[in-house]
């Protein structure tokens, strides 16, 4: 089934009849080339590309709930590409390029909407900081223009520009950064991944992976054994527990990220806009919900769920940076688990497993890496080489301490970066 204006108009007069299911639901069959643990963003993505690029269609991504269901159904949706650090820059200004293709790529409305990105700055040597970023940014081919206080104020004029704490010193802007619909990246992957023939098994945990003579050879699942000459582990916050169903111990700790959302509003806030000193970032959704968030709960579990305390410090830096936003309600809160690594990077490697590959450490900046990292997932998969853009971030990093990618500059604590 193609999408068009047109049928999305004839089914609108025709009572929405005719759609169908955007994907099969087919049992596992007993063997793969390629087994995907993790139907996120980063799994389904991966499953695409190894199909459109590779032409690998023997493949299945085994979700143990329901696809979309993880992080890249809960998280706040901020995509782009302002990296500063050789390595991170170059990977997410491909993954940015990709979010640009997407919707034709995979024919889906993924509410992709480039409205800027600006964070501010609140004194000398962050003005600074963000000086060297931007220029590496646009070293990289991607644009960012640092602002003045009054530029900013021209932009957001609500904000509270002279407050006595954190006063406005100006602001980097990201014109082609923004948001897209989170749940709907996952679903135009999962159709595109299905329609060129891969199995998407959901309600599918993976509770053993089987080695022979240093080679992955399987999984066992709770539906049953599957046999694979490849797998791929991408499975966000539980990637320590999945790696150490293969004797693995990973330089990953999960910590709980909350966000929120209000009541429905009239257009008032155009962009995103990330208050970084006070823990706060901001945008406003099509259907006018503001979608906020701050920092990490700060301890690390696997509970999907956040504490009063970071509630009340994510309200606290709201009201210091836009008073205005207190007349508004909240409507809910959520949490997601973030695999976050000691130098705030990820990971897509191989392992010491014949077969047996590696995807995580996305902290808390994930989903704008989805199209990137599947697609240089795919590639290690499928060719047993790095793809260029992807090709610093490697596991042994974190044993030899080479090649560490502290883009924050806050040591090797997980729970900072
Ligand atoms: C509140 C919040 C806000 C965020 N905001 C942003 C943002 O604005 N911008 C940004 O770039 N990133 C953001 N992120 C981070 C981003 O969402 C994640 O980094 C990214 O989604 C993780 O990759 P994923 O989509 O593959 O993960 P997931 O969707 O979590 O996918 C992993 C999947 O693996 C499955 N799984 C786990 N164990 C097993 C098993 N044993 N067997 C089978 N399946 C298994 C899980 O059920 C899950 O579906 C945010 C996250 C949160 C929680």
């Amino acid at each position: 089934m193609r999408f068009s204006g047109l049928k999305v108009l004839a089914q609108g007069l025709t009572g929405n009849r005719g759609w169908r299911p955007h994907w099969r639901d087919p049992a596992p069959k007993p063997e793969y080339d390629i087994v995907i643990i993790g139907g996120g963003g980063h799994g389904l993505a991966t499953a695409f590309y190894l199909a459109k690029e590779h032409g690998l269609t023997n493949v299945a991504v085994l979700e143990k709930g329901y696809l979309g269901g993880g992080n890249v159904g809960r998280n706040t949706t901020i995509v782009r590409a302002n990296y500063g650090l050789p390595g991170n820059s170059e990977f997410y200004s491909h993954s940015l390029k990709l979010w640009e293709g997407m919707e034709q790529e995979l024919n889906f409305n993924t509410m992709m909407s480039q409205r800027g990105i600006l964070n501010l700055c609140h004194s000398d040597g962050q003005r600074d900081a963000f000086a060297r970023r931007g220029n590496a940014m646009r070293n990289q081919g991607d644009d960012a223009e640092l602002l003045t206080p009054e530029q900013v104020r021209d932009k957001v004029p609500y904000l509270d520009f002279d407050n006595g704490r954190f006063p406005i010193y100006g602001g980097l802007w990201h014109a082609r950064g923004g948001t897209a619909r989170h749940d709907a990246v996952a679903w135009g992957y999962a159709r595109g991944a299905d329609q060129r023939g891969v199995d998407l098994i959901q309600n599918c945990e993976v509770a053993g992976i089987d080695i022979e003579a240093g080679r992955v050879t399987g999984v066992q699942t709770t539906r049953g054994e599957i046999r694979a000459k490849k797998v791929g582990i991408v499975v966000a916050g539980r990637s320590g527990q999945v790696a150490g169903l293969a004797g693995m111990r990973l330089p990953i700790e999960s910590h709980v990220l909350q966000a929120f959302v209000s009541e429905g509003l009239k257009p008032c806030i155009d962009n995103v806009i990330s208050f970084g000193m006070g823990h706060f970032y901001i945008s406003q959704s099509d259907k006018g919900g503001l979608v906020f968030g701050g920092d990490l709960d700060f301890y690390a579990s696997y509970a999907a769920r956040g504490n009063l305390p970071m509630q009340e410090h994510v309200m606290e830096a709201a009201m210091t940076l836009m008073p205005m936003i207190g007349k508004a309600r909240v409507l809910r809160s959520w949490g997601g688990i973030m695999d976050m690594s000691t130098d705030g990077s990820p990971i897509i490697d191989k392992t010491g497993i014949e077969g047996l590959y590696l995807n995580c450490g996305w902290c808390y900046g994930g989903f704008k890496a989805v199209p990137g990292s599947g697609f240089s997932f795919a590639h290690l998969i499928a060719q047993d080489r790095h793809h260029d853009p992807a090709a610093q971030f490697r596991l042994d990093r974190f044993s030899t301490g080479r090649g560490i990618m502290d883009e924050e500059g806050t040591g090797a604590q997980h729970n900072l970066h």
